[in-house]
């Protein structure tokens, strides 16, 4: 652990206070601007656009169209030969018909203000400032895009805050993989002819049928839970074709992939019974979420020390997925949430899309803002904390772990 006095951490954070004090009806402005303005997954060209002007007018050297994808960018600074490279994450995305019910105008604004204020107020003469702007998080994946791409490539930590209905900063997150099953039967006539007919729909309830009695049978933590996209097209016409989608989740990978095989042979025994044809298409893969426990103290720490409380995640429960997770398992990184919400209002809900907007979204704001350009400065002055951080990386990939 660190050996480095408090005071030097004050000093950091003050400096980061003051920075982002002073951009502060700037910054404001911009979130709700984004809000405002709410793009959905990989569509999200004018707040890309808005992000990269801004980052450009702060002094940044921006890459637009990183790994490939319109509307992602790098946006950098070096202070020096040598050092750590640090990368806050923005996204932008939006949810159909909800708006920013996720706060992800709120995310995207901490982190160029927090960009904004190490670029202008931190005294390090080494290591390099990313930001990297990553599209379409609600599905998308676009974290697991731009991995795959390179971008994260030499990146020593990732750090980005998402607001929710409690502060706290050790949350992990569930693995998930998205299926989605096609059945292929055999159109008849419905009372003219059935004997003719291979009933796809019913190969799919079945596997709905399946899948229920799979759950007794699970371990604790695991999600199923999918939808019939297609059920056919009129009553009087035997279904030729099927389709459901389905998420399965669990807190580690390993138990998705095995849930992924008990789900498929729920499917292909459904297609069978009914004489149906079974085929499916996977989407990606999402890893839990590894949080590397100093970064995330420190960030806490610096929370605290605005005033902020910041507790304990619950023990069950409460926790969906994110392409943050595979970011994760890469890198040492933390995903710490800010209230912004009382508990119990749930994110993606015509509430929360209001709270991003409101005073209490933006004083959740300026904390993480704050907090995210305290934790960075701290990284980049600190070796004993980046020893620790990879320290902690390195011991919990050994040991597989998920906080
Ligand atoms: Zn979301
Ligand atoms: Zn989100």
């Amino acid at each position: 652990m660190s050996v480095r006095p408090i005071p030097e951490r004050d000093a950091n954070r003050a400096r980061m206070e003051a920075a982002i004090g002073a951009a502060w009806p700037e910054l404001e402005a911009f979130a709700l601007d984004l809000h405002a303005h709410p793009e959905l997954a990989f569509e999200e060209r004018r707040s890309a656009a808005a992000l990269v002007a801004a980052l450009e007018g702060a002094g940044f050297e921006v890459e637009v169209g990183a790994g490939g994808l319109d509307t992602a960018f790098v946006a950098r600074h070096r202070f020096g030969p040598g050092g750590p490279r640090l990368a806050l994450l923005a996204e932008y995305d939006a949810l159909p018909q909800l708006g920013h019910a996720c706060g992800h105008n709120l995310i995207a604004t901490a982190a160029l203000g927090a960009a904004r204020a190490l670029r202008s107020a931190l005294a390090a003469d080494a290591g390099e400032l990313l930001v990297i702007g990553c599209p379409a998080e609600e599905g998308g994946g676009g974290k697991i895009l731009l991995l795959e791409a390179g971008v994260f490539a030499g990146v020593d930590a990732a750090l980005m805050f998402h607001p929710g209905a409690r502060t706290m900063t050790i949350r992990g997150a569930l693995a998930a993989t998205r299926i989605t099953m096609r059945f292929y039967g055999k159109a008849a006539h419905a009372a003219g002819a059935p004997e003719l007919g291979i009933n796809a729909l019913d190969a799919c309830i079945l596997t709905f049928n399946a899948i229920n009695a799979l759950r007794q049978h699970v371990k604790d933590e695991t999600r199923i839970h999918g939808i019939i996209s297609h059920g056919g097209s009129a009553p009087n016409i035997v279904p030729e074709y099927a389709e459901a989608k389905f998420l399965i989740r669990h807190r580690r990978s390993e138990e998705v992939a095995a849930l992924r095989e008990r789900v498929l042979a729920a499917a292909r025994g459904a297609a069978a019974a009914v004489g149906a044809r079974f085929e499916f298409d996977e989407g990606l893969a999402y890893s839990e979420r590894k949080v590397n426990v100093p970064l995330a103290n420190r960030f806490a720490e610096h929370l605290e020390a605005q005033g902020e409380p910041v507790k304990a995640a619950p023990a069950v429960g409460g926790v969906g997925s994110s392409d943050f997770g595979n970011v994760s398992q890469v890198l040492p990184a933390i995903h710490p949430y800010v209230a912004i919400v009382p508990e119990g209002v749930s994110a993606h809900t015509p509430d929360f899309a209001a709270a991003a907007a409101s005073p209490a979204g933006l004083r959740g704001l300026r904390l993480a803002t704050v907090a995210l350009a305290a934790t960075a400065a701290d990284l980049f002055t600190e070796p004993e904390l980046r020893e620790a951080v990879r320290a902690d990386f390195e011991a919990t990939r050994t040991a597989g772990g998920t906080t």
